[in-house]
């Protein structure tokens, strides 16, 4: 794995969007040529033996890589979506987040009982978002579900794995 690159070129930004949070900023991997090609070719080659039929990205930062990695794969891609914005019947899941809860939506025709899924996002912190977006998928009744973030973040004591069972299948490409 060609981990360094990719460290080196994340950009940390502290305090945001609040006081003591040290933000990853994806955006400097999104927009350097080296570190697409890093990131899609690793997954690409995690990924391409397990007969993956749909990639769900989970808005906005997880559509990015999603999308190239389902053009590799040869397979579909899915938005998972804040509510409101997809135009046709959703399936829905509402989870709780530190202060009040969220909702995500994905399309009830986007998934179905013969699809293999990888879900993906750029970061595991407390994994809240992630394992609700896996839950909601499950409701589709997939054949198989994957999960792959770019970066999992263990500092300050972070176990986002925790949200999830221990059978459940999850990569990262960096820990920080
Ligand atoms: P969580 O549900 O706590 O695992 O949070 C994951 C989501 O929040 C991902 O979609 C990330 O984009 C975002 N996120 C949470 N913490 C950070 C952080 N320190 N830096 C960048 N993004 C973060």
């Amino acid at each position: 794995m060609n981990n360094e690159t990719l460290l080196k070129n994340l950009r940390n930004v502290p305090d945001f969007p609040i006081k003591g949070i040290q933000f990853k900023d994806v955006s400097t991997l999104f927009k350097n040529p080296e570190c697409i090609n890093i990131m899609v070719d690793e997954l690409y080659e995690m990924y391409k033996d397990k007969g993956i039929t749909k990639v769900v990205g989970i808005e906005s930062r997880g559509f990015v890589i999603g999308a190239i990695l389902a053009y590799k794969l040869g397979a579909g891609f899915v938005m998972c979506r804040k509510p409101g914005k997809l135009p046709a019947d959703t399936k829905k899941v509402s989870y709780k987040k530190e202060y009040g809860t969220d909702t995500i939506e994905i399309h009830t025709d986007a998934i179905n009982e013969d699809d293999v899924v990888l879900l993906h996002d750029d970061l595991l912190a407390t994994g809240g978002s992630m394992a609700a977006a896996y839950n909601l998928v499950q409701a589709f009744n997939p054949k198989k579900a994957y999960i792959n973030f770019i970066i999992e973040l263990t500092i300050e004591g972070l176990n986002g794995r925790a949200a999830f069972s221990e059978d459940t299948d999850i990569t990262t490409l960096i820990k920080i």
